[in-house]
């Protein structure tokens, strides 16, 4: 196997086309990303993107020095066929840092699977499945857009919504759902409050959320209170999910003890790649909880990534929410765009992470470009 010859860092602001509001934040004009590239001797490249959201994981400025100064010395010389033991001293390097690690382990896989002629979801296991439902978000201050966006993707074949609420009133948030419960009976609705509810009097609000039938509702109160949101889990029918309380598998493990959530978004962003995405469904699947699989504000590499990790691991099986390249940026940063036909994302069956990016547009959003 050819060595690691050349690691280059990009970091670059991807626009996007409303804004959005969520419990924890906001999201105007663009978001900043960093993007790795490995090439090996014999031309081969590995593309990886870390695409972190300060209010929830870490910085992009944090991420681009992860790689460009911590990570770099034992990436340049390595071989992508050392991976596991490459991404153990990149953990040993830098506490934290989940999303520079998922960049990482991206570009080393997808140059370890061209090198192998095989996808990523071979190289995590084997695949369990060939596609995955899509799910879009709803979390424009302008419903009248937010309608427009849910006819747009139902006529795309989009069955599932997932309604962010907390950012506005409680009626704002009841009126929407009632809006789009009537408008489209036949979809799947979900709910995420990204930490947005005040714990003191969520039961009230939560049995009003629960009467439209959500198949679940996500992080309702703050990250770290783990007992309103043990609490609510045990109060409420509707299943409840953690995201912004559990990273990673110590974080599933506790969680799962204390009996936090019904059910927990793995997104590789937080727990720091695919292989250690499988280890938090792996932790929820012996306690018996069911995953989703989330994201950030992710351009279609990183989607690559979370559907190769879905699609080998049986456990996350309540969709995922990579809708983003499609709906939400101006533009994306693969040649080809992310493939979802029929409201469902196809697991790509070519090498390696299987989408090719468009370096010359990608150079032309980077501000840093670290050779
Ligand atoms: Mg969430």
């Amino acid at each position: 196997m050819s060595a690691i010859t050349h690691m280059t860092v990009f970091l670059a602001e991807l626009k996007v086309n409303t804004p959005r509001r969520h419990g924890v934040g906001s999201i105007e004009g663009g978001i900043d990303n960093v993007f790795v590239k490995i090439t090996d001797e014999d031309g081969r490249t590995g593309w990886g993107e870390a695409s972190p959201w300060p209010v929830f994981t870490g910085t992009a400025e944090a991420a681009a020095g992860a790689l460009d100064k911590h990570f770099r010395p034992f990436v340049v010389g390595s071989k992508a066929s050392d991976h596991a033991r490459i991404l153990a001293k990149a953990n040993k390097a830098v506490a934290r840092s989940p999303e520079a690690k998922a960049a990482l382990e991206m570009a080393l896989l997808d140059l370890y699977g061209k090198q192998t002629e095989l996808s990523v979801a071979e190289l995590l296991g084997g695949r369990v499945r060939d596609e995955i439902p899509l799910s879009i978000s709803i979390a424009d201050p302008d419903f009248g857009r937010d309608r427009e966006l849910a006819q747009r993707a139902t006529s795309d074949g989009i069955g599932i919504f997932k309604i962010k609420t907390g950012f506005d009133s409680h009626s704002f948030d009841l009126m929407r759902l009632e809006s789009l419960r009537a408008k489209f009976p036949d979809v799947d609705i979900r709910v995420d409050y990204n930490q947005g509810l005040d714990p003191t009097g969520a039961v009230s609000k939560l049995r009003d959320i629960a009467s439209f039938k959500p198949t679940f509702i996500e992080q309702p109160v703050p990250a770290d209170n783990w007992r309103a949101m043990t609490a609510l889990t045990a109060a409420i029918d509707t299943p409840i999910m953690a995201d912004e309380s559990v990273f990673n598998a110590v974080d599933a493990f506790r969680a799962a003890e204390a009996r936090i959530a019904d059910l927990f978004s793995v997104k590789i962003m937080k727990s720091g790649g695919m292989k250690a995405g499988q280890e938090v469904s792996a932790v929820a699947k012996a306690a018996g909880i069911a995953c989703y699989g989330g994201d950030m504000f992710e351009s279609g590499l990183a989607h690559l990534a979370g559907t190769h990790m879905i699609a080998a691991t049986e456990n996350i099986s309540l969709g995922c929410e990579f809708y983003q390249a499609r709906y939400y940026l101006t533009e994306d940063i693969l040649k080809e765009p992310f493939s979802c036909e029929g409201g469902m994302v196809q697991v790509p069956t070519k090498s390696g992470l299987g989408g090719d990016v468009d370096e010359n547009r990608l150079r032309a959003m980077a501000s840093v470009i670290q050779e």
